[in-house]
């Protein structure tokens, strides 16, 4: 049994852990290190709500959750390194906290751009509070707003600046937005939305410096030579696994820790959870590392049960959302070895759906303003659930009996 154990990293998968760990029956002591300074609190509004109304981002837990619950919350301090010969790690002033359990969840950092001009005042990323606090500060006051990345985070971003009156220019390198993540149906209706609340969105288009002379940002060049006028940019081009200190430690990584299908770790005493973890995706096979509320609580659900002996492997569909001006996005499953896409709805009247298949496999459902989509999406893949894609495309076929005739 363990006497201590330390959960690393403060946010949706370590606060869930510390839950976790008590709802599991463990008693010994727990600490959560965490390099932010606030308690662990929702990262989604940060450029969502927050940036458009004055309700500040809620804790995940109250303070008094991890008081009840004895947990000792050492926030604003950051570890520097983990010491697995003696089961500890070591923070800031010389400190070390001892472990015999410990689950690894710090998360990802966002990905900083290297180019001439980076370092000008008027350049924002968006990952914390403190980034939040600051770019909200900086948006009541600017005109020109260059959006640099046209993934979730810089078009949640972007639709909010327009709302607010500015000008706002997004420059995306791919040829359609949230490419990685969003079939292109998805992308194009969302092109057509942002470009209709006013948004000059320039695809295929590079970012090659940050001009101002005056140490102030007053422009953005693209590798095409344009020049945007801008007098705030925000950058949302991803993020990086925070796996430095668990590769320092010995730990295997490869873009995230590696895990095993029930997130232990290469050393049987620590697992893991969050942004942070490389795992196999048990319904595709593939290996993924994903960036999800979902995907960091469900994780640290099941790290929490490993370390407590009581593991089995993750499996949970995953699912995600984003909101964008007056549309929500939502998407389940992940669209791996897609042969096949079938329309729901009509985008035209900006309510749809689209089922992804892998030959007669459905694996993903992306979804605008369909919740009731998305949730049946949820449940069917859960249930290893196809429906047949003449059933998916024809609305006036109601899929809900496929997945009640599964449960009963
Ligand atoms: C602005 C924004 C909007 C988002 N919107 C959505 C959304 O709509 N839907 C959705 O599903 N997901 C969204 N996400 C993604 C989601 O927030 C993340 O997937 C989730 O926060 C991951 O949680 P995590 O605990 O794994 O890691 P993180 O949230 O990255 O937190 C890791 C924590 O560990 C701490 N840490 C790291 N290293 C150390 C160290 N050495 N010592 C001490 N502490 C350390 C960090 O300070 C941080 O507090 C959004 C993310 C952002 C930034």
């Amino acid at each position: 049994m363990h006497r201590q154990i330390v959960i690393l990293g403060g946010s949706h998968a370590g606060s869930q852990a510390a839950a976790s760990l008590r709802d599991e029956g463990y008693d010994g002591k727990l600490v959560l290190v965490s390099a932010e300074p606030h308690i662990p609190y929702h990262r989604p509004p940060l450029s969502k709500a927050y940036l458009k109304s004055d309700v500040p981002p809620q804790d995940l837990r109250p303070e008094s959750f991890y008081t009840d619950r004895n947990v000792d919350l050492e926030l604003g301090v950051e570890a520097g390194r983990i010491d697995l010969k003696d089961g500890r790690i070591e923070v800031a002033g010389g400190r070390t906290i001892d472990f015999d359990g410990l689950v690894y969840a710090a998360g990802s950092s966002v990905r900083r751009l290297d180019i001439p001009g980076s370092n000008l005042s008027g350049i924002h990323y968006l990952k914390t509070l403190d980034d939040a606090v600051a770019l909200k500060a900086a948006l009541s006051n600017a005109e020109h707003v260059v959006v640099v990345g046209g993934g979730f985070i810089g078009l949640e971003v972007a639709a909010t600046a327009c709302l607010l009156g500015c000008k706002v220019t997004v420059l995306e390198l791919s040829d359609r937005l949230m490419g990685r993540a969003v079939a292109p149906e998805i992308s194009g209706h969302f092109l057509d939305a942002h470009r209709g609340r006013g948004a000059d969105i320039r695809l295929n288009t590079g970012i090659a410096a940050f001009n101002g002379p005056s140490g102030k940002l007053e422009s953005v060049e693209t590798v095409g030579g344009e020049t945007v006028a801008a007098d705030l940019a925000v950058v949302g081009v991803g993020v990086l696994a925070n796996d430095a200190l668990a590769g320092d430690a010995g730990l295997d990584i490869a873009n995230g820790v590696v895990v095993s299908a029930e997130l232990a770790t290469s050393d049987p005493r620590i697992v893991a959870a969050g942004d942070c973890v490389r795992f196999v995706h048990a319904a595709s096979g593939h290996s993924v590392r994903l960036e999800s509320v979902q995907n960091a609580n469900d994780q640290a659900r099941v790290s929490a049960k490993t370390l407590l002996g009581k593991g089995a492997p993750y499996t949970d569909t995953p699912w995600f959302w984003s909101d964008q001006g007056d549309d929500k996005l939502q998407m389940a499953g992940l669209a791996f070895d897609v042969d096949r896409r079938i329309l729901r709805g009509n985008p035209d009247e900006g309510r749809f759906s689209v089922f992804q298949y892998a030959g007669e496999k459905l694996v993903a459902v992306d979804s605008v303003n369909a919740p009731g989509d998305h949730m049946l999406a949820r449940r069917m893949l859960a249930a290893g659930i196809s429906p047949r894609p003449a059933d998916a495309a024809d609305l006036s076929i109601d899929l809900k009996p496929l997945v009640m005739a599964k449960a009963r």
